[in-house]
C-alpha cells in the first residue's frame, strides 16, 4: 500500500516537474478547486484584479442552475439558466465538464475556453473536484490544477455561516470531507488560513506558467 501511495506520489511530481520545465507544454487553463467556502472565488477575484496578471487572465463563466445570489451578477459571476436549458447545452455537447454541486448543476462551456484562446490569455476555473478530475480527463496537458484548502472544518463551517449558506450547510460540510480525499490529486494544494499568503502563492504558480508559455 505503501509502495503505491508512493509511486503516485512521485507520478504526480513527475507530471508537476514536466508541466514546469518542458517548454513544449503551454498551459493555457488554471484549474482552482477545493470545497466551497473556502475562499476560492475571492482568491480568485483577487488575482484577476491584479495589475501584473488581469491582462493575461481570463475568468471562466460557468454556468448553473442554482438561484443568483445577493450582489451576485449575471454573466460575471455565472450564467444562471434553468435546468431545462442546461440539459439542452449538455445534450448538445456544449459543456467540457458539468457536475452536480450541492443539488445544483454547474458547467463550464467549450466556447469559454474559445474565447480565452482567441484572446491570448489563460483561462481561470473556479470548479468543484469532480469538474477538475474530468478537465484533467480531457485536457490533462495543459492545465494545472491548484486545490485549495480550509485550515481545518470548524473554520469551514464558520465561513459557510458567514456567507448566509446555512440552509445547506450539512450537506457542505459533509461533502467538504469527501472533496478533502481529492487533494493528493492535483498539482498544488495551498491552504487558506490568511488570504493574502494563499493570493500571493496562487499569483506566484500563475506567473511561473506565464513565463513558461512565453
Ligand atoms: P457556489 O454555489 O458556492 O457558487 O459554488 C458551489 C461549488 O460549485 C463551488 O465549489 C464551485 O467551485 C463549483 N462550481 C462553480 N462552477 C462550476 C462549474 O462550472 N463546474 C463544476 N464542476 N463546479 C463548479
Amino acid at each position: 500500500m505503501a509502495e503505491i501511495k508512493e509511486k503516485i506520489r512521485s507520478k504526480k511530481e513527475e507530471e508537476k516537474n514536466s508541466k514546469e520545465n518542458n517548454n513544449k507544454k503551454i498551459i493555457n487553463l488554471i484549474v482552482i478547486s477545493g470545497p466551497s467556502g473556502v475562499g476560492k472565488t475571492t482568491i480568485i477575484k483577487k488575482i484577476l484584479q491584479d495589475p501584473e496578471l488581469k491582462d493575461k487572465l481570463m475568468f471562466s463563466v460557468s454556468h448553473t442552475t442554482r438561484k443568483k445570489r445577493e450582489g451576485e451578477v449575471e454573466g460575471q459571476d455565472y450564467f444562471f439558466v434553468s435546468e431545462e436549458e442546461f440539459m439542452r447545452m449538455v445534450e448538445r455537447g456544449e459543456f467540457i465538464e458539468w457536475a452536480k454541486v450541492h443539488g445544483h448543476l454547474y458547467g463550464t462551456s467549450y466556447e469559454n475556453i474559445k474565447l480565452a484562446q482567441k484572446s491570448g490569455k489563460l483561462l481561470i476555473l473556479d470548479i468543484d473536484v469532480q469538474g477538475a478530475e474530468k478537465v484533467r480527463e480531457k485536457k490533462g496537458d495543459s492545465a494545472i490544477f491548484i486545490f485549495i484548502k480550509p485550515p481545518n472544518l470548524d473554520e469551514l463551517k464558520k465561513r459557510l455561516e458567514l456567507r448566509g449558506d446555512t440552509k445547506d450547510i450539512e450537506t457542505r460540510i459533509n461533502n467538504a470531507k469527501k472533496e478533502l480525499e481529492f487533494e493528493k490529486k492535483f498539482d498544488y494544494s495551498i491552504v487558506n488560513e490568511n488570504l493574502e499568503k494563499a493570493v500571493l502563492q496562487v499569483k506566484e504558480i500563475i506567473k511561473k506558467f506565464i513565463n513558461n508559455n512565453k
